[in-house]
């Protein structure tokens, strides 16, 4: 039985979907079956970001409305032969699938694969309630905005109150110049204020406009861009490997901020 994680947030626009492209390519990089789940009904962009859009036939509305089975509709990557990815459907009707036929379908998913990662909305109605429905563990992503902090601090209580022990956090777009200006909230800013446990920090990054264009996840290059290795030391954190923060230092300008950033 695989493990089913939802990477959530609340605020739209704050990273979900490329924490999800990211770091499911980075597992599927590591030898693990992963599938990916787009729950963004009306909205999806998750197969864009994986460069995808062309291969999709069916997508999740079908498979609950029976017009295919799962496997018919999982589409495989292109360049990753143990990477799946289950599309969002593009229909306006938001609530078209039930919570109770996403945790099946969670379920059937977690038989087959190593990790299943859910891509949730934005919000915290009936499309965020389904996207947990089914996830054994959560993510939240905030950026370091006081908007983004304040509707993460409100998932993560509603998270709490459906039963998830411990979701942790993954800080995105930071920039360590402005923190250390004191003009950005800080990580440990922020986890004091959210008082949950950090999985990542993914700093401001450009390059990442050129990887969406491209269809290309960023992890692909983790020797070249900042945030690709922020993403694939995320990976190894999330397979239980001890990661120090300090890692990061190999990589110069970008690890000597951070470094010196934790150490005030
Ligand atoms: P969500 O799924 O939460 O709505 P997305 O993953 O779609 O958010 O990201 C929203 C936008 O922000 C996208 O255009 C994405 O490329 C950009 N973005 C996300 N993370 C970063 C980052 N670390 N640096 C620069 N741009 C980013
Ligand atoms: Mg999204």
């Amino acid at each position: 039985m695989g493990k089913a994680i939802v990477i959530t947030s609340g605020k739209g626009g704050v990273g979900k979907t490329t924490a999800v492209a990211n770091i499911g390519t980075g597992l599927a990089m590591r030898g693990f079956k992963t599938a990916l789940v787009d729950t963004d009904i009306g909205l999806r962009n998750l197969d864009l970001l994986l460069g995808l859009e062309n291969r999709i036939v069916y997508n999740l509305v079908d498979v609950v409305e029976g017009r295919c089975n799962l496997r018919q509709a999982l589409v495989k990557d292109k360049r990753l032969n143990n990477l799946y990815l289950l599309p969002a459907a593009q229909t306006k009707e938001k609530e078209a699938v039930s919570i109770d036929q996403m945790r099946s379908l969670i379920n059937e998913l977690k038989r087959d694969f190593d990790f299943v990662l859910i891509d949730s909305p934005a919000g915290i109605e009936h499309g965020f309630r389904s996207a947990i429905s089914g996830a054994d563990e959560a993510i939240v992503i905030t950026t370091p905005e006081v908007s983004s902090v304040r509707d993460a601090d409100r998932v993560i209580g509603l998270l709490e109150a459906n039963g998830f022990g411990e979701p942790r956090l993954i800080v995105n777009r930071v920039r360590f110049d402005m923190v250390k200006n004191g003009e950005m909230l800080g990580v440990d800013d922020l986890l004091e204020i959210l008082s949950i446990e950090l999985l990542g920090i993914i700093p401001e990054d450009e390059n990442l406009i050129i990887s969406v264009n491209k269809g290309e996840p960023i992890i692909y290059g983790a020797d070249k861009y900042k945030s690709g290795l922020a993403f694939s030391l995320i990976v190894k954190r999330l397979l239980g490997e001890d990661v120090s923060w300090d890692e990061l230092e190999k990589n110069e300008t970008f690890l000597e901020r951070i470094f010196k950033f934790f150490r005030g």
